[in-house]
Formats: C-alpha cells, sequence, structure tokens
C-alpha cells in the first residue's frame, strides 16, 4: 500500500506566479538559509536542463552551489543532490517556489530575506521583468 499521498497539490501556471501569496503552505523562515551559496548572480538560466539527466522542464536549481537538476516528478536529481550533498534549499525554475529538504518544506523566498535575491533574480531571467512586490503600502508605484 503506497502511502505516498502527496498528490502534485499545486503547480501554477505562469499567470499565477503573482499571486504567490496566496500560499498558505510555505514557511516564512528556515533555518538553513545559512548553507546559502554566496552570490545570486551566479545563477543560472532557468532553461538550464539537469546536469545529471538533460531534463529540460522541471528543474531546480541548488541554492548552495547552483547546480540545475530535475525535480522529484522526474527523476529527483535535486533530491538526490541534496541528500548527497547536504544543500537543503532548491528552487523551482517552473513555479520559482523555495523548497527546503531539511525543513521538508516550501519557503516563502518573498518573506526570507536570505531567499529574496535568488528569488528575484530568476524572476527577472524567467519573465524580464522585475518581481512585484509584496509590500502593501508601496505596490508598483515605480515605472
Ligand atoms: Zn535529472
Ligand atoms: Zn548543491
Ligand atoms: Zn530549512
Amino acid at each position: 500500500m503506497a502511502e505516498s499521498g502527496k498528490s502534485r497539490s499545486f503547480a501554477p501556471s505562469e499567470e499565477e506566479i503573482g499571486q504567490l501569496s496566496g500560499w498558505t503552505t510555505a514557511n516564512t523562515s528556515c533555518p538553513h538559509v545559512d548553507q546559502l551559496g554566496s552570490l545570486s548572480d551566479k545563477l543560472p538560466m532557468v532553461d538550464t536542463p539537469c546536469i545529471s539527466c538533460g531534463e529540460q522542464l522541471e528543474n531546480w536549481v541548488c541554492l548552495t552551489c547552483y547546480d540545475v537538476l530535475c525535480s522529484r516528478y522526474v527523476n529527483a536529481h535535486m533530491a538526490e543532490h541534496s541528500t548527497e550533498k547536504g544543500h537543503p534549499l532548491a528552487l523551482s525554475f517552473s513555479d520559482l517556489s523555495v523548497w527546503c529538504f531539511s525543513c521538508d518544506a516550501y519557503i516563502d523566498a518573498q518573506v526570507v530575506n536570505e531567499l529574496r535575491p535568488s528569488f528575484e533574480v530568476t524572476y527577472l531571467k524567467k519573465f524580464g521583468v522585475e518581481a512585484p512586490k509584496r509590500s502593501e503600502g508601496e505596490s508598483a508605484a515605480k515605472e
């Protein structure tokens, strides 16, 4: 009896990216952010294939070493990488969510200061525009 009842409960489309604030499943803190790599400008392009199997679509970037590896729904190379290297945090190129393998949870990259640069850089690469700010007072006032 396979008790892998965790189906792919969410898979935001690109239009939904702007509505990430609706998530209730993301943690707003993570004690593993001190294991992040130093510079978010090392982030690879969002169409970088998995370095292990060449998967093109469902990839994550390791936020410690910036290797690109596929999701658990493909060959789980990112999960494998995290276990092998002890790199806890990965950012999805599909929906820009951040998963912490150590917390076993999504982390809200727009709330956690250490993660926000990686999120914003990737967002810019993916959509060609700056990530919408989530702060209430000053929404996109500049443009
Ligand atoms: Zn792979
Ligand atoms: Zn890594
Ligand atoms: Zn964590």
